[in-house]
Order: structure tokens, then C-alpha cells, then sequence
């Protein structure tokens, strides 16, 4: 029998992902359930899955947690410590689906234990892809991706050899915005920028869909997990979502992967790797499709793309720099205190504001360093916005 943890369980993909688990329970043993805030989730899918233990990142909440476990079994623990111990507990399989860097210490606490990491988290890669992946190296652990667009891409890579890749071509919906005149951008609202065409998404990582934020993310992620240059890394915008990803290679062919826009798809093929298991997602019909467009996005309409292909080439702490300065972007711009084309100003200006006081391309030297940058960028970010406020 597996064992399986999953850190961010009461997420969007969290619950994709126990949806999967629960279907199959006599195959998985689960060690660890975690949350934030979602208390009853927590504890109702924590008692169904019969978990080791459930963990609340809110201290505060951790009688409001054992309440609700009271009589089940389940060990109930609370606390930011208290998810990088429950990290210690090993697994064989691990999804990381927490949301924001505090994603991050749990999965390289349990990376040293060996594990398969299902990573959902963007933040980890984006903010300390070379430190990640030489912790996994270190303990002989594996570490898959979930985002669709990676998965794809790393399905589309089974059996090929990384030389005979000639680039990386990722998709993108284009977001809510996308058929938006130009001038009207910047009075868009939260909600308008919050309602995703194709996906069912949280509201923060729809809002960065919308501002190519979250595909600026995705580009970097490309860039620190295949260990391809950005010259090699494209991104292209595709208003259907069915093909998530392409991999040209150097003699012409294109491999394209293509599926329902279902994140179940991505989870089931990390959780059943190397093998392909029969999954709930909905099948596709390429002629009731008809039409799949691609076209270049515009970097007028998406500055994000040109920001992170900047933070690409420069490579070492700006990843993390970038990662803060658009979370704080985008809180200042559900805040209303900033509008929706603001939020690529406030990441530049932080890029900028920062980098005198800060080495942006000098490699971090670990989990500390990575934290103590965000921490500073986001402080930076917030002058900046400031400062913007005051012109
Ligand atoms: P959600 O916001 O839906 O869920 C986040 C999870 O993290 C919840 O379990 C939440 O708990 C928990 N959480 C929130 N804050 C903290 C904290 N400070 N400490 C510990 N746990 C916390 O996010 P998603 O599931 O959408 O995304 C998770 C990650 O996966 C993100 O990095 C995202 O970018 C990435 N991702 C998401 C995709 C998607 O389709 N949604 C696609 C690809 C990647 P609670 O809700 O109980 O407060």
C-alpha cells in the first residue's frame, strides 16, 4: 500500500487531489492532510481518508481542529513547525499544493526523506528551483510537476533525450481579459479580471491569468525545471486550453499534448507515474472542437512576459523577487488600491528599487536566503506602491 501526504489539502488542487485518493482508499495509506484556514474540510476529508494526522497552518485554530477530529483517531496539530513536521513523517508520494512561499519548507523537508513530490506549488521553482532540485538530487528523491503545462511537457519528454529538444512551447488562455480592448484594461475589476474562460481556478490565480502573471511563472518554472535556456522557451497563446504544452525538436517534429482542461489529469498522471491509470477527466472530441488557435501574445497587453523573460535571463534571486513583488501586486490590487495594468509597475519598480541594495543574479545559498529576499522584496514592493499611491 502507498503512503501519501498532501500539503495544501483543502486548496483547489488539494481537493482534486483527494477526490483521486478517495476514489481508490484501499490503495493509499495517508500519513498527512493539511490546511489553512478551511477547518471543516480539513477535518471531514482528514476522518474519510482515516489520515496519521491533519494540520492546520493557523496555531490558533488548533482547538477549533481537535474539535472537529474529536473521537476519530486523527491526530490533530497545528502551526507553521507543524507542517514541516509533518513533512518529517515520511511518504512515498507527497503533493505540494500549498499556496505561496509558505509551500516551500515542506517540500524540501520532504524531499529529504526520498519522496516522489507531486509539485503543485509554483513558488517553490520560480523562487528556489536550483536549491530544489539539488535537494532532491542529494536524497535520491524525484520530484514530478503538476502544472498542466509542465506535465505536458514532461509527458511529451518520456523516452526523448534532452539534446534532440530544440524549444519549449507552453499555452495560455489569454485570461478573462483577453478580448479586451487595450484601453480599457486598466479599469478592469477584480471580478472581470477574477472570471477565467476555460479553467476553474482560485480568484488569486485567476487574476494572474488574466495578467499573464501566473504564465510568467510558468516560464521560469520551464526554464529551472528542463534546464533549457529562455531562448529555447516560448509561450503562445491558445484561447481553447487543450493543447497545454509542445516540445519542438531538433528534427522538426512538434509533440503537442492535448486534454480536457481538468486538473485532475495532470495530479492522476504524477500520482500513478510511470504509469497511466484510467482517470475521471472528460475525454476530447476533436471534431466537436473543430478550431485550436494559437497566436503570439502581445507584450503591450501582457508586460508580464517580458518581465519574467528579463528574470529569466538574469537567473539567481530574482525569481523570488519577482514572485513577492507580484503577490503583493496582486493583494494591492484586490485591495483596490492599485489598477489591474498597475501590477507589472509595481513588479518592475521593485526589480529596479531592489537590485542596488540586492545582487539579483547572485545564486541563493539556501532556504534562509531565498525567505529573507522575499521577505525584502515584499517590503519593497510595498514602498513602491506607496510611493505610486502618493503620485
Ligand atoms: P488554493 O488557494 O485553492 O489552496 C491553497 C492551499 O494552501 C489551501 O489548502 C490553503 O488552506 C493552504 N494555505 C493557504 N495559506 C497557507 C499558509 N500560510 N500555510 C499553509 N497552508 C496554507 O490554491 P491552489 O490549490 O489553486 O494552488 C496551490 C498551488 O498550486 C499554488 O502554488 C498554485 O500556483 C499552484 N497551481 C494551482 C493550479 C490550479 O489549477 N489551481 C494549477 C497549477 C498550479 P485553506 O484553504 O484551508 O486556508
Amino acid at each position: 500500500m502507498r503512503s501519501v501526504s498532501i500539503f495544501g489539502a483543502t486548496g483547489s488542487i488539494g481537493q482534486n487531489t483527494v477526490d483521486l485518493i478517495a476514489r481508490d482508499p484501499g490503495a493509499y495509506r495517508v500519513v498527512a492532510l493539511t490546511g489553512g484556514a478551511n477547518i471543516a474540510q480539513l477535518a471531514e476529508d482528514a476522518i474519510r481518508l482515516k489520515a496519521e494526522v491533519a494540520v492546520t497552518a493557523h496555531d490558533d485554530r488548533l482547538d477549533d481542529l481537535r474539535a472537529a477530529l474529536a473521537g476519530s483517531g486523527v491526530e490533530a496539530t497545528a502551526g507553521q513547525g507543524a507542517l514541516v513536521e509533518a513533512a518529517d513523517r515520511p511518504a512515498d508520494w507527497v503533493m505540494s499544493a500549498i499556496v505561496g512561499a509558505a509551500g516551500l519548507a515542506p517540500g524540501f523537508r520532504a524531499l529529504r526523506h526520498g519522496t516522489t513530490l507531486a509539485l503543485a506549488n509554483k513558488e517553490s521553482l520560480v523562487t528556489a528551483g536550483p536549491l530544489l532540485l539539488a535537494e532532491a538530487r542529494a536524497h535520491g528523491a524525484t520530484i514530478l510537476p503538476v502544472d498542466s503545462e509542465h506535465s505536458a511537457v514532461f509527458q511529451a519528454l518520456v523516452g526523448e533525450e534532452m539534446e534532440a529538444v530544440e524549444k519549449i512551447i507552453i499555452t495560455a488562455s489569454g485570461g478573462g481579459l483577453r478580448d479586451w480592448p487595450l484601453e480599457a484594461l486598466p479599469k478592469a475589476t477584480v471580478a472581470d479580471a477574477g472570471a477565467h474562460p476555460n479553467w476553474a481556478m482560485g480568484q488569486r490565480i485567476t487574476i494572474d491569468s488574466a495578467s499573464m502573471f501566473n504564465k510568467g511563472m510558468e516560464l521560469i518554472e520551464t526554464k529551472e525545471f528542463f534546464g533549457v535556456g529562455p531562448d529555447r522557451i516560448e509561450a503562445v497563446v491558445h484561447p481553447q486550453s487543450i493543447v497545454h504544452a509542445l516540445v519542438g525538436f531538433r528534427d522538426g517534429a512538434l509533440m503537442a499534448h492535448l486534454g480536457a482542461p481538468d486538473m485532475r489529469h495532470a495530479i492522476g498522471y504524477a500520482l500513478h507515474w510511470p504509469d497511466r491509470r484510467e482517470l475521471p477527466v472528460a475525454r476530447i472530441d476533436l471534431a466537436q472542437i473543430a478550431t485550436l488557435e494559437f497566436y503570439a501574445p502581445d507584450l503591450v497587453r501582457y508586460p508580464a512576459l517580458r518581465i519574467a523573460r528579463e528574470v529569466m535571463e538574469a537567473g539567481g534571486r530574482s525569481g523570488a523577487v519577482f514572485n513577492a513583488a507580484k503577490e503583493i501586486a496582486l493583494d494591492a490590487f484586490i485591495a483596490g488600491r492599485i489598477g489591474f495594468m498597475q501590477m507589472s509597475e509595481v513588479v518592475d519598480r521593485t526589480l529596479s528599487a531592489i537590485s542596488p541594495r540586492l545582487c539579483l543574479v547572485s545564486p541563493m545559498s539556501g532556504l534562509e536566503d531565498v525567505l529573507h529576499t522575499d521577505h525584502m522584496a515584499r517590503n519593497t514592493a510595498w514602498s513602491e506602491i506607496e510611493k505610486m499611491e502618493r503620485t
